[in-house]
């Protein structure tokens, strides 16, 4: 099963003709977490084959039209196409007040629940476990409340050596301890370091999805070593008091979050729309943090093998 994040939209603001507003859908080892939509979502979910029966749970950053005017419309093609699995949403506790009136005009026919998760604007704060992955939100810097979001593997217990079941004749009772990272003692007393008889499991894989926010470098901490950053890049420098004024990041300020955070890739995206093509943002960031890509719509990216 994967781990890899599919950009579905790339523009700030306004769509462009070859750019939507912010979507994504980060697929965590055979769960997909949609994460912001913007309008148009659903006609780049049909463009990228991702079946809409898989998204079960939708991470709304922010209540800024550009970042969830699409939800309406998918929660209805959910109910057109039959979808009867509950559908988690996580946001801004008014998104339910916002959008429940809209979903009342499909109630008569609606086929699911809509379970509404508030976000914490204050703190990090844990929003989704189960046994492999985990999703934790975060607070940005945006001129209104604001998170992104961190989609991490839980770690992996270690690996025994058959070899070593073979040799020391270590029970099935006891398989489940050392791969937590116990030691062995033998029937005759000796103690076997756990070392010895296991291996280490990769270490968990990463995303971090950074949304609207100006330069702040208070997420560096949360977002630490992670395999991919998503950090929004809705300017470059030419504009920086724009982006200041808005509380927008340019392509520089992106680059030195993730040079901080010691990041092993950048992705940028959230382009303006007066922007033509995506290469000046791509140059700017490289000047400080080299592994930088455009995430254009689109574009599929391994988080992890
Ligand atoms: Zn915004």
């Amino acid at each position: 099963m994967p781990f890899e994040v599919t950009i579905l939209g790339s523009s700030s603001a306004t769509p462009t003709s070859d750019r939507y507003p912010t979507a994504q859908v980060i697929n965590a080892r055979g769960r997909y977490f949609l994460t912001d939509c913007g309008e148009g979502t659903q006609i780049q979910l049909r463009r990228q084959k991702i079946g809409f029966g898989k998204i079960r749970h939708i991470f709304i950053s922010h209540l800024h039209g550009d970042h969830f005017y699409g939800l309406i419309g998918i929660i209805s093609s959910f109910n057109l196409l039959g979808i009867k699995n509950d559908i988690h949403i996580y946001s801004h506790s008014q998104l339910k007040e916002l959008i429940q009136p809209l979903v009342d005009l499909l109630k008569k026919d609606l086929q699911f629940k809509l379970i509404f998760h508030p976000l914490n604007f204050k703190k990090p704060e844990k929003i989704y476990i189960d046994k492999e992955v985990e999703v934790i939100s975060f607070p940005l810097k945006h001129s209104i409340p604001c998170c992104g979001f961190l989609f991490r593997e839980l770690p992996k217990e270690r690996n025994i050596l058959k070899e070593s079941i073979e040799y020391y004749k270590i029970p099935i009772s006891k398989i489940k301890e050392i791969k937590k990272g116990a030691d062995y003692v033998t029937d005759d007393g000796r103690t076997i370091p756990n070392d010895e008889i296991t291996t280490s499991p990769p270490s968990p894989g990463s995303y971090a999805f950074c949304s609207d926010t100006a330069y702040y470098p208070k997420i560096v901490e949360i977002i630490k070593n992670v395999d991919i950053l998503y950090h929004e890049a809705t300017f470059t420098e030419e504009f920086r008091e724009w982006a200041k004024n808005t509380f927008h990041s340019t392509a520089l300020e992106a680059a030195k979050i993730a040079k901080a955070a010691k990041v092993k890739k950048l992705i940028i995206g959230h382009f303006s729309a007066r922007y033509k093509t995506v290469d000046n943002f791509v140059e700017e960031a490289k000047t400080v943090f080299n592994d930088t890509e455009a995430g254009i719509d689109g574009l599929t990216i391994k988080i992890r093998q």
